[in-house]
């Protein structure tokens, strides 16, 4: 490896907030990013208005931070750059409503490329299509802002109608404060390929099956499934914050050799030449749109199978189990408390 990185990092230093000096943003949805964007863009001076349907339970909140409220088409036609922070799901939707509201040289702005990539949303050529993804839960990026901090962040640009797309994303990331920590570019294919894949074979997909099949090997042996949790389920946290804090040697060497010996033999017996066979077919699902098309279908025909496995994962044991031991000791209502409230 060499100590070079393969992409430029951007700082405040390499993002001009006056690109958006005349512009005014509409954010679109005030959920877990959008209300991060429109009240971290507002206090950086960025002229701000939120978009939202006319029943929606957050117009009361967005104007209760002191944000005006309009509807996604009014927002949208007063705008120049719409940020479409609505659920993935519900976007073509919405943009179908917005579209006409888009003339040559607005910019539609995104956290996150699934849509565009997969042709749900076709823009204008005439309009620039950018993102900007912090790599954080909304509440974080809300929270570290007014602490005078940001989180990382991506940004792309898929279309760039103005000839100054990539510095509008970096203008629109200094906002949010991204640039504060840090942003590199990529590609509206690459976030998504890479978002999805992560999830679905690592992250979310890949830990709870881990977790899931280890408890049920150790209670199908006749241990007991308190025991089953804490070593399969409630442990992982305390791994991984080491691997976070300090990557893959800071975790070996906090654990005992025994642990570790037997970590570095038997996690790939586990973890198998098959299991990155299975990775790859994954991969291959997400990239020729295969798992795209399922996930549209799924959503259009009112979620049957998404339904049903998450009523399954609901009652696994696993759930049960936890839920009464997390009750039951201290630390867990410790944690409830030192999670603040949403912004
Ligand atoms: P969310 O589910 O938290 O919030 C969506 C908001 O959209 C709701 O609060 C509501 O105000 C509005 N909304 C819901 N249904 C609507 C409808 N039918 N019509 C109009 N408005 C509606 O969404 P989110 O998690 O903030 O995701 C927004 C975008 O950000 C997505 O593209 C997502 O992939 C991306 N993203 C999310 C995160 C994250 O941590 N949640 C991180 C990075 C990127
Ligand atoms: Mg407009
Ligand atoms: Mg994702
Ligand atoms: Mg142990
Ligand atoms: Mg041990």
């Amino acid at each position: 490896m060499t100590d070079e990185f393969t992409t430029e990092i951007y700082y405040d230093d390499d993002a001009d907030e006056s690109v958006l000096a005349d512009r005014t943003v509409a954010v679109l949805g005030y959920g877990s990013q959008g209300h991060a964007h429109a009240q971290n863009l507002a206090d950086s001076g960025v002229d701000v208005i939120v978009g939202l349907r006319k029943g929606s339970s957050s117009r009361k909140e967005a104007e209760a931070d002191g944000l005006e409220v309009a509807t996604p088409v009014e927002a949208a036609s007063r705008a120049d750059t719409v940020s479409v922070l609505v659920p993935d799901t519900v976007q073509p939707a919405v943009y179908e409503a917005i579209e006409d509201e888009l003339e040559a040289g607005d910019t539609l702005q995104f956290a996150h490329g699934f849509n565009i990539h997969y042709g749900q949303i076709e823009p204008d050529p005439e309009v620039n299509v950018t993102m900007v993804a912090p790599k954080s839960p909304g509440h974080l990026v809300r929270r570290t802002y007014k602490r005078g901090e940001g989180v990382p962040g991506l940004i792309a640009v898929y279309q760039d109608a103005t000839g100054d797309a990539k510095e509008q994303a970096l203008a629109y990331a200094k906002g949010v404060g991204c640039t504060r920590a840090g942003v590199i570019e990529t590609s509206f294919q690459e976030e998504t390929e890479t978002d999805l894949f992560g999830e679905q074979a690592v992250l979310c997909g890949g830990v709870t099956e881990l977790m899931k099949q280890g408890y049920e090997t150790l209670v199908d042996a006749g241990y007991s499934p308190e025991m089953a949790y804490f070593e399969c389920m409630n442990e992982m946290k305390l791994i991984v914050d080491l691997i976070y804090e300090g990557g893959l040697m800071e975790m070996w060497n906090s654990v005992s050799d025994t642990a570790e010996y037997g970590g570095l033999t038997r996690g790939k017996e586990v973890v198998d030449d098959d299991a990155r066979e299975n990775m790859e077919e994954v991969l291959r699902q997400v990239q020729d749109g295969e798992f795209a098309r399922e996930w549209i279908t799924e959503n259009q025909t009112n979620r049957p199978s998404y339904k049903q496995l998450r009523q399954a994962e609901e009652d696994h044991d696993i759930e049960d189990v936890g839920g009464r031991l997390r009750e039951l000791f201290a630390w867990g209502e410790q944690q409830k408390e030192e999670v603040p409230a949403d912004d």
